[in-house]
């Protein structure tokens, strides 16, 4: 606190000088030239001198929005000198009150959060806050127009709306900067009436002006002239120097005013934090909220980046999960297929033969293989008739096909041997056949084509509906009773080591060659298609991921863009917020969340959206998986695109000299 106990003397400059210029090549120019000035506390004092005379200059030094280039300025008798930034941020939000004459208002706030503003830095809980700003609006006859922007309200108003905000931390000192430049006179006489009943009311009140009617309100005027005090004028000792702040006498003169109550007490204990994360969060939310359309706009960039990885990544997820549903349906990835060439530039006739298969065998990891000729044939049994798929293959189809037996056995090799007429019926067919469920097949007699064959074994269910309604006969049965031919259709073998794989697909593809003499067929298996089509679409999801990264680090420059516009358009702001007390690192967050909500909400807009177009997709019968890996990682970017692409402009902010930014350069 403040306190300046049983001194009288609240402010002393001694041998102040202020230049400008000297750097950059350019002459240094002195426009404050040795300033000694006490102020005592409770003082109504003036300055006054012509436009150019380095009023402003002064009070700008007083309120500690620029700094000296030479001599000291006690402060409650501290130096201020060795004040760093923060600290005098501190003191500018607890002990001073500042009323300009072009009012400066935030523009996007309405009158109550702009009387706020300096208790929002002081850390003063919301409700406190808008409490105490609705009363000093209402004693300044404001009390009906709490919602109404700056631009709704006339000059006088204007200004009655910052003396309000000047008192909102108590206002212990009132630096007035021609509060009535910019009004009529009677409402600059209304102006300075309340100004005078600050003063009576115990604020220490400093009022700079060139209207030497003005300044003649004062009780004490001190004439500056080309930089120097001509003048120093008492007509009357204030009470207060005879009366150290803090007693009695304040409340005794104010109790006649129209101001009675406004000589406040400091509101804050000054916690030296930074404002809180929610403040700054509600703040930037209202901030954006008034230029909606413009943010929208910059959120375009996230919102179509955002969508876009959560569509890409949903429908290469849903496409793969597609893919490999299909794969366990149609078969073991351990199973190699080597078909005959139907290609019309090779020819028809190259039908794989008995000899091919114990080529194929010969191959390193070939576990089982078999023949696999189908051909449709006519299955009889009793009264029933079925047409079908008749499978010729080997004994080690059971492993080859991935089988399981419902009841009996498979093809054995004796059966191959002694060209059996045996047969194993698919699930399917089994009911086709012998819809009686009582009736046990096995050792049945059915016709194939006319032939008996006799039932050894029925399958499981396979979950293929081809597969289940088949049946399978020994490979040497079929080519010499049904086929008439020793031609083994195709080659179906399953591998031993997965991990082999690949290497034994081109083996079977080099031994056929060699031995064939030509490449005129085609090896197959599941899992290298699948692989391959996981490949593609990996790559095609890189590349979605690329484009969808792009559009991103657009909307990051969006937000850069916008944030930079913004820091520019609101440099006035950015001083009046500092003047009234915010720490650098308050104007830092302030800039950052807006930053991070503009991304945030573009995130969100992005989350539904991608979630929207991935459902029409979904109707329209594209697999579509949602992950929430994806909808985490497109908001993490969207969320650190927002802070990266905000920090430089917020940075830029936060560095903003006081009275530069005051001044709107
Ligand atoms: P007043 O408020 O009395 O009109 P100022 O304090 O604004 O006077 O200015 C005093 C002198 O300092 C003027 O000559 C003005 O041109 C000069 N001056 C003020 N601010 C700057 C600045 N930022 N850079 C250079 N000269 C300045």
């Amino acid at each position: 606190m403040w306190s300046i106990g049983m001194t009288t003397v609240l402010i002393e400059l001694a041998n102040i000088r202020k230049s400008y210029g000297g750097q950059d090549g350019t002459p240094a120019v002195e426009v404050l030239h040795s300033i000694d000035l006490s102020i005592g506390a409770g003082e109504f004092i003036a300055i006054v001198g012509a436009s150019g005379s380095g009023k402003s200059t002064l009070m700008h030094i007083l309120g500690c929005l620029d700094q000296p280039s030479s001599g000291s300025y006690r402060f409650a008798g501290k130096d201020i000198a060795a004040f760093s930034a923060d600290q005098l941020a501190q003191l500018r939000r607890e002990a001073f009150g500042f009323v300009f004459q072009g009012y400066h208002l935030i523009p996007t706030l309405d009158a109550s959060h702009n009387v706020q503003v300096p208790a929002v830095y002081a850390g003063v809980d919301a409700s406190v806050r808008s409490e105490r700003s609705a009363s000093l609006l209402t004693r300044l006859g404001l009390g009906e127009r709490l919602d109404y922007f700056p631009k709704q309200l006339s000059g006088g108003q204007q200004q009655r709306i910052s003396i309000a905000r000047a008192l909102m931390n108590g206002g212990q000192v009132i630096l007035a900067d021609e509060p009535t430049g910019a009004l009529d006179s009677a409402t600059g006489m209304e102006v300075m009436k309340l100004l005078s009943e600050l003063a009576e009311a115990g604020h220490t009140v400093i009022l700079i002006t060139h209207d030497l009617k003005v300044a003649a309100q004062a009780k004490r005027v001190v004439r500056i002239h080309d930089g120097r005090i001509v003048e120093d004028r008492i007509p009357v000792m204030p009470d207060s120097i005879r009366h150290p702040e803090g007693t009695s006498h304040g409340s005794a003169v104010a109790s006649s005013s129209a101001v009675t109550g406004l000589r406040v007490q400091p509101a804050m204990t000054d916690s030296g934090h930074a404002i809180g994360l929610a403040e700054a969060f509600a703040s930037a939310w209202r901030t954006l909220w008034v230029s909606r359309f413009r943010t929208l706009l910059t959120l375009l960039g996230i919102v179509i980046g955002v969508a876009s990885v959560i569509v890409l990544m949903a429908v290469g997820k849903g496409s793969s999960e597609a893919t490999l549903s299909n794969l366990a349906a149609f078969g073991s990835v351990h199973r190699v297929q080597v078909w005959p060439d139907t290609d019309p530039n090779h020819g028809q006739n190259a039908g794989l033969s008995l000899v091919d298969v114990e080529t194929v065998r010969e191959v390193a990891n070939v576990q089982a293989i078999v023949p696999f000729n189908p051909q449709q044939g006519l299955l009889v049994a009793g009264e029933q008739s079925f047409s079908t798929w008749i499978l010729a293959t080997g004994s080690e189809g059971m492993e080859v096909f991935n089988l399981r037996m419902q009841s009996g056995s498979y093809i054995t090799r004796e059966d191959e041997e002694q060209m059996a007429a045996v047969v194993v019926l698919g699930i399917g067919t089994r009911g086709r056949l012998f819809p009686d469920e009582s009736i046990n097949p096995l050792g049945q007699y059915i016709q194939i084509n006319g032939l008996p064959f006799r039932v050894i074994g029925v399958l499981q269910e396979t979950g293929d509906d081809e597969e289940d309604n088949t049946v399978m006969v020994p490979f040497a049965s079929a080519a010499h009773r049904l086929w008439g031919s020793q031609d083994a259709g195709a080659v179906q073998l399953r591998v031993g080591d997965l991990a082999q794989l690949d290497q034994t697909v081109i083996g079977i593809g080099n031994a056929l060659e060699l031995a064939r003499g030509a490449r005129d067929f085609r090896v197959f298996n599941d899992a290298v298609r699948v692989r391959a089509q996981n490949e593609a679409s990996r790559q095609q999801a890189l590349l979605l991921s690329l484009i969808a990264g792009i559009s991103l680090i657009v909307g990051g420059i969006g937000v850069m863009n916008i944030m930079l516009m913004s820091v520019k358009e609101r440099t006035r702001e950015i001083g009046i917020r500092m003047a009234t007390g915010a720490r650098q690192s308050d104007i830092q967050r302030q800039f950052l969340s807006e930053a991070v909500v503009v991304s945030l909400t573009g995130g969100a807009i992005g989350l539904v959206l991608g979630m929207g177009i991935g459902a029409v997709l979904m109707l329209l019968g594209v697999p579509v998986v949602f992950s929430v890996r994806a909808m985490l990682l497109a908001f993490g970017c969207a969320l650190a695109t927002g802070l990266v692409f905000g920090w430089m402009p917020a940075r830029a902010a936060a560095r903003l000299r006081p009275v530069a930014a005051l001044a709107g350069e």
